[in-house]
């Protein structure tokens, strides 16, 4: 059976193990501070490789930023790696054959594979963590569109400049959705700095209603977006992952979302396939041939 050395490159940590061709994770898991130089990150990766490359057939790395459609190269400035991460030469780090994909369209493709999207033809995923992370399957392809940043979720949510997005930009979907978003509409409706999205989901479950009428603002914007998703693409379903998405009332989006569309229903569904679903989705695309 084939198999894969898989990395999970993000913004605070590194993990790498080996997946086999069916999406089981057979090696132990490695776990890395993400260091804050190029140099250290490389040397990270080299010695994962050299440590492991002849037992497997490919190098499959999920990263954050945005990955070309050769799957070579990371064509996109990532705010949370160090200057230059797009300029390191990772087919150079092995003698195998070494494939880049996006973290969340790999744990897209995880989910479409052996996930909560598997059989379905179009599918949608939202990763809502400290940001908001997107991937779009559409009949068995990953939409990467002409340059391979197809599916970041900065559409614009309001015309008129409230609230500064990561990414530089105004009002995107990913300021509105994400834990940090959760944060913001706290700290607007409560007048305060220091309140935590700990305290409003803590507050909510205790039934406070300011906290309850917070986190139903945060998710009103997801039902917003989810909406222009949905009759944008059609999908079978909208799968949610990352730490964010327990926090969200599935059966209540599915229902709003399905009472306002212009296409037939589609199904919201929490994601299945486990915490390491980046470095599965870049192994089982790495190994397909
Ligand atoms: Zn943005």
């Amino acid at each position: 059976m084939k198999k894969a050395l898989a990395f999970d490159i993000g913004g605070t940590k590194i993990y790498s193990t080996i997946i086999d061709e069916t999406g089981n994770v057979i090696g132990e898991i490695d776990k890395f501070s993400t260091p804050k130089t190029l140099d250290k990150i490389k040397q990270i990766l080299k010695e994962q490789i050299s440590k492991y490359e002849n037992k497997v057939d490919a190098i499959a790395i999920a990263t954050a930023g945005a990955v070309n459609n050769d799957n070579t190269s990371v064509i996109g400035s990532t705010g949370n790696l160090p200057k230059g991460y797009s300029s390191i030469d990772f087919q150079g780090l092995s003698t195998k054959r070494v494939f880049l994909e996006n973290d969340a369209n790999a744990a897209a493709w995880a989910e479409y594979k052996i996930g909560a999207s598997r059989g379905t033809n179009v599918s949608v995923m939202l990763t809502l963590g400290t940001g908001v992370g997107g991937g779009i399957i559409i009949n068995d392809r990953m939409l990467k569109g002409k340059s391979g940043a197809a599916g970041e979720m900065h559409f614009k949510m309001y015309p008129d400049k409230r609230r500064k997005c990561t990414c530089g930009s105004w009002d995107c979907f990913e300021i509105y959705a994400s834990g940090t978003a959760l944060k913001l509409d706290a700290e607007e409706a409560l007048h305060d700095k220091n309140v935590t999205t700990y305290d409003v989901i803590d507050g909510a479950k205790k039934g406070n209603k300011k906290m309850v009428d917070i986190l139903e603002r945060w998710q009103n914007d997801i039902i917003v977006g989810i909406k222009g998703l949905t009759n944008l693409f059609d999908p079978d379903c909208i799968v949610l992952s990352g730490s964010m998405a327990q926090f969200v009332d599935i059966k209540h989006v599915e229902q709003e979302v399905n009472s306002d569309i212009v296409t037939t229903p589609t199904s919201i569904r929490l994601a299945t396939a486990g915490n390491y679903s980046g470095m599965i989705g870049a192994a089982l695309m790495a190994l397909k041939g």
